[in-house]
C-alpha cells in the first residue's frame, strides 16, 4: 500500500483508519472521501480530502488515476438496523458501490479491501464456533448484500485478477466517531452512559452472545491482512476475525468494576433483537490466523479500561 484511496472515511471505522494509515504510510498518501464533508477541525482535513458518492463511479475513478492510487479502501455502505428502514435503498448504496469501487480497481489495477461482517450469517448457520465455509442465508437486507459483496469480491479477484482482501469483522467498539446504526451499537453506547448518567437501558436482551472487537485491533487486521503474502491467502475475502463475544450483562458487569453502582435495565428493541438473534454467539477464527497471522491485543478486561480512560477524557468527566 503506497497510495490509497478510503471511501466512506468519514464513518466509525473510516474515520480512524484514515488516521492510522496516514501514520503508517505518510499523510498525503492516504485519501480519504466520503459524500459528506467533515468539519473544519476534523482530523481527517489534515490530509488529502475529496467528496465522493460512490455511486458516482466516473468520479472515483478519475481520483483514483489523478492521485495515481494503488490501493482502494471500499467502506461506504448501510450498516445493519439503517439498512432494514430502507432495504432497497441500502441494496442501491451497498451494491452498486461495492461494484463501482471494484470496477475502479479493475480498470487501474489497485489492490482492493472490503469489509464483510458477521451480518453475513443467517438463522441456519452454526451458532457457535461459527465456521469460515458454511451456510450463508442472512434474512437482513443487509446481509444479503454482504454475502453478495463476499462472492463478487472472489469472482474479480477469480476472473480480473483483482488483488480482493477482506474479513468478516464483528461489532465494532471505539471511542472517537460514533457508530452509524449497527445492531452492535449497544456495546459502544453503553460507555459513554456509564459515564455520563451512571446507567444504561439495554436494547438488545440479556443472554444474547455476539462476537466484538476494539478499534486499534480492526485497524491493525486491516493493515495486517493488506500486507500479507498472497501466496498464503487459501480465501482471501471474508475472512472470520474476532476478539470476544460477550453478552450485555458481561459488558456490564465489566463497567461495573470501573463504576461502582453501575445500573442496566433493558428494554428490548423487536428490529436489532431479531438481527441479533440470527448472528453467530461466537465465531472460529482459525482461517485468519493460520493464513495470514491474524491477531488481537483486547480482550472485554483491558477493552473496557481503556475505553472509559479515553471517555472520561473525551467528555470531560472527572466524577465517575
Ligand atoms: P458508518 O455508518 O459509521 O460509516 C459509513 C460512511 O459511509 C459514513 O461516513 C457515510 O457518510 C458514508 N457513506 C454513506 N453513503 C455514501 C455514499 N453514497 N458515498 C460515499 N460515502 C457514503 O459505518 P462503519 O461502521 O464505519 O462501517 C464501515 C464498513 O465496515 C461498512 O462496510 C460496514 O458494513 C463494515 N462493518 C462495520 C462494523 C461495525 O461494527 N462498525 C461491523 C462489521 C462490518
Amino acid at each position: 500500500m503506497k497510495k490509497i484511496l478510503i471511501t466512506g472515511a468519514m464513518g466509525q471505522l473510516g474515520s480512524e483508519l484514515t488516521t492510522a494509515l496516514r501514520a503508517q504510510y505518510g499523510t498525503d498518501n492516504v485519501i480519504g472521501t466520503d459524500i459528506r464533508r467533515p468539519d473544519e477541525s476534523s482530523p481527517l482535513l489534515a490530509g488529502p480530502f475529496e467528496i465522493l458518492d460512490v455511486l458516482d463511479g466516473k468520479t472515483m475513478g478519475e481520483i483514483v488515476k489523478k492521485e495515481k492510487v494503488d490501493t482502494i479502501i471500499h467502506l461506504a455502505a448501510l450498516l445493519s438496523a439503517t439498512a432494514e428502514r430502507n432495504p432497497k435503498f441500502a441494496w442501491d448504496i451497498n451494491m452498486g458501490g461495492l461494484v463501482n469501487a471494484l470496477e475502479v480497481a479493475r480498470e487501474f489495477n489497485t489492490q482492493f479491501f472490503t469489509p464483510s461482517s458477521i451480518g453475513a450469517f443467517g438463522p441456519s448457520t452454526p451458532k457457535k464456533n461459527t465456521p469460515q465455509d458454511t451456510i450463508q442465508r442472512p434474512t437482513t437486507i443487509y446481509g444479503v448484500t454482504k454475502v453478495a459483496g463476499e462472492l463478487l469480491c472472489d469472482y474479480y479477484f477469480e476472473k480480473f485478477g483483482v488483488d480482493t482482501r477482506g474479513v468478516r469483522f464483528p461489532g465494532l467498539i471505539g471511542y472517537v466517531t460514533p457508530p452509524g446504526g449497527g445492531t452492535t451499537d449497544y456495546a459502544v453506547d453503553i460507555y459513554y452512559d456509564a459515564l455520563k448518567k451512571g446507567s444504561y437501558e439495554s436494547y438488545i436482551d440479556k443472554g444474547t452472545f455476539m462476537d466484538m472487537m476494539y478499534m486499534p485491533d480492526a485497524l491493525d487486521a486491516i493493515i495486517q491482512l493488506m500486507e500479507a503474502d498472497p501466496s498464503k491467502l487459501i480465501h482471501r475475502n471474508a475472512f472470520n476475525i474476532s476478539a470476544m463475544s460477550f453478552d450485555p450483562e458481561m459488558i456490564a458487569a465489566e463497567i461495573g468494576k470501573h463504576i461502582p453502582g453501575f445500573k442496566m435495565s433493558y428494554n428490548v428493541d423487536p428490529v436489532r433483537q431479531g438481527i441479533a438473534n440470527n448472528w453467530p454467539d461466537n465465531i472460529d477464527y482459525s482461517a485468519a490466523i493460520a493464513e495470514w497471522g491474524f491477531k488481537t491485543n483486547y480482550n472485554l478486561e483491558t477493552m473496557t479500561a481503556d475505553m472509559l480512560e479515553k471517555l472520561r477524557i473525551k467528555l470531560g468527566i472527572t466524577d465517575r
